[in-house]
């Protein structure tokens, strides 16, 4: 086993959509110690439904840190060395919780869930004032996305979330805020919070006075009570109350595309990632200046790293589907049996034969925001076999972010020159070439790809109280980069894209 010199440890729960991972970083140095990861399941109850189980999720993020630490204590590192725990999660999925008893009232509705599509409609209808009513206070648009609409739906239809509103046992919050309740103690004292970067995605927040909107609430009709407080992303929080790390501070709490902008080093205006996850989201640090988009993208809270600091916004383009079409090829075609052997199968080709796949399984995200567009698969002939859907399903991956680095650049005025990149898929060393073909500029990835779990970390151990962690740190040689350079000319990459073009807007229309 090897002794290495360690500084105070700091761990993180990255709680993503596909999976839950804890991870123990060298405060000193970044370097990833340890980790566990489980994979969580999806419940699709009826067509465009998605749901998860906020007691699954709980219990796997107890699992990971309880073999995370069990790993560690086989390397000889002293668990004890840990000082404090940082919480990255998916955004958006929506928990009601019983206060009393700390049982879930209802699933937790998933980000990518539909259901709220007529909720959408029906509050479209009677937006007060002008149009601009909902984005000016939240920089988001009105759609199913985000948790505002989703609790809206769980109050109309769960007799169990009205019922325990109404006898004021009823706590709303984001995964977050629901995890980070629980291991704080839940029923017998947890803390019932989030971060700004989380409430910003609810859709009652208001990103310029950083704080939940009366107005909003009312428009919505949320009961404000049932809302958690809102504080910085690094601060503690409160105390582990149970498990191998009982004691020990979360203190750090970023939404999971934020953490990877803190984790990927983006502190500075213009400074971009693109996280390729289940969807795939490409954040663009605006410094302490809100951008409004003219090309669909959300504006968001970057980070505010501490109580007195200063909040930092974003542009986000949000793509829903990227991973996940990965995952769909795997679990509803079965022509791969893990997420890996797609590489396999798009080598086996190099090219998708003129096959285009637009995965619009929740609509179509940024830039269009369509709720009406539906998955298609298109330019079949005779020739085309499983590689060339393969092949297409990872070049869609690769034009819808072509899409929105175009609507960045726009917004932005200044091209991004090369794009830093991490998230599950980027172990994919085709996705990450065809990436750099289809962008034309290079594509950067780090070597240490967690840089979600980074982010939470970072913030974790540069809170007040623990200050273990540098945000300046003076030397970032040790972090090495694997680059991908754009192989084809630029003119082949235009005529795949525009016909990618053309096969999105074949995609839209199909439910009205
Ligand atoms: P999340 O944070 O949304 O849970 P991750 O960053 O953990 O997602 O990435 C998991 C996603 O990446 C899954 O949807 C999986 O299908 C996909 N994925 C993982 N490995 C590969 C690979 N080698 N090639 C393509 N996709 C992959």
């Amino acid at each position: 086993a090897k002794k290495a010199v360690l500084g105070p440890l700091v761990g993180a729960v990255d709680q993503g959509t596909s999976s839950t991972r804890f991870l123990v970083f060298n405060s000193k140095t970044a370097e990833l110690l340890s980790h566990h990861q489980v994979e969580i399941k999806q419940e699709f109850p009826r067509e465009g439904w998605v749901e998860q189980d906020p007691k699954e999720i709980l219990h796997s993020v107890y699992e990971c840190i309880e073999k995370t630490c069990e790993k560690l204590g086989q390397l000889n590192i002293d668990i004890s060395n840990i000082k404090a725990i940082g919480v990255s999660n998916q955004r958006e999925t929506t928990v009601v919780w019983d206060k009393l008893t700390g049982e879930p009232l209802y699933n937790a509705v998933v980000w990518l869930d539909l259901r709220t599509q007529s909720t959408v409609e029906s509050l479209s209808k009677r937006i007060p004032g002008n149009n601009n009513f909902v984005k000016s206070k939240t920089g988001l648009p009105l759609s199913t996305y985000f948790s505002a609409v989703k609790l809206r739906w769980l109050l109309d239809n769960v007799r169990k979330v009205q019922k325990a509103v109404e006898e004021d046992r009823a706590l709303f919050g984001t995964v977050d805020s629901w995890l980070i309740w629980s291991l704080t103690g839940g029923a017998s004292g947890g803390v019932h919070c989030t971060d700004v970067t989380n409430a910003s995605r609810t859709m009652l927040f208001n990103i310029h006075s950083l704080e939940w909107d009366k107005e909003l609430c009312e428009f919505f009709e949320i009961p404000m009570k049932i809302l958690p407080n809102v504080r910085s992303s690094s601060e503690i929080y409160g105390l582990m109350k149970a498990g191998a790390l009982e004691g020990v501070p979360i203190s750090g709490c970023l939404g999971d595309q934020s953490a990877a902008l803190v984790g990927q080093m983006c502190f500075h205006d213009g400074q971009a990632k693109n996280t390729y996850g289940t969807g795939c989201f490409l954040l663009c640090n605006t410094g302490r200046k809100c951008v409004f988009s003219e090309h669909g993208l959300l504006t968001t809270v970057a980070y505010k790293l501490g109580r007195d600091k200063p909040v930092y916004y974003a542009l986000e383009g949000s793509v829903a589907i990227a991973g996940a079409v990965i995952r769909w090829l795997r679990d509803n075609l079965g022509i791969i049996k893990t997420s890996e052997e797609i590489e396999k199968l798009a080598k086996e080709v190099g090219t998708s034969y003129g096959c285009y796949f637009v995965p619009a399984f929740s609509g179509l995200y940024a830039p269009y925001w369509e709720p009406s567009a539906r998955g298609i698969i298109c330019g079949l002939t005779q020739f085309t076999n499983k590689c060339h859907i393969a092949f297409a399903a990872l070049e869609a991956v690769c034009f819808q972010t072509r899409e929105i680095l175009d609507a960045m650049n726009r917004d932005c005025g200044i091209p991004l020159s090369h794009l830093q990149v991490d998230g599950g898929m980027t172990n994919n060393k085709i996705l990450m070439q065809l990436q750099a073909d289809i962008l034309y500029i290079p594509v950067v990835k780090p070597s240490m790809p967690e840089t979600t779990a980074l982010g939470a970390a970072m913030a974790a151990g540069a809170a007040e109280g623990v200050g273990v962690w540098s945000l300046e740190p003076e030397d970032l040689s040790a972090v090495t980069m694997e680059r991908f350079e754009p192989q084809i000319n630029a003119e082949e990459s235009e005529i795949r894209y525009s016909t990618w073009k053309k096969a999105v807007m074949k995609s839209m229309g199909w439910v009205t």
